[in-house]
């Protein structure tokens, strides 16, 4: 059969309610072979942070940037 099932997963911002994923469109987010991949990825110079376990996106509000900075008072 041509047609096959395989597990991929995707790199998703861990702040409540962002919903964020990485790449352009929902439907059409950067695919990755593990999470560990994933996570490799986001954190190498795309504008998302990894802080331990959660990533947090490039958006910009006071939300991500104070998870983005812990110490940042803004
Ligand atoms: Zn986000």
């Amino acid at each position: 059969m041509a047609v096959k099932q395989k597990v991929v997963y995707i790199a998703a911002c861990d702040i409540p309610d962002c919903g964020a994923v990485y790449g352009e469109d929902p439907e059409w987010a950067y695919h990755f072979d593990s999470p560990e991949a994933a996570t490799a990825w986001v954190d190498d110079g795309t504008g998302w942070a990894k802080d331990g376990d959660r990533l947090i996106c490039s958006a910009d509000d006071r939300t991500h940037d104070q998870a983005r900075m812990p110490g940042l008072l803004i």
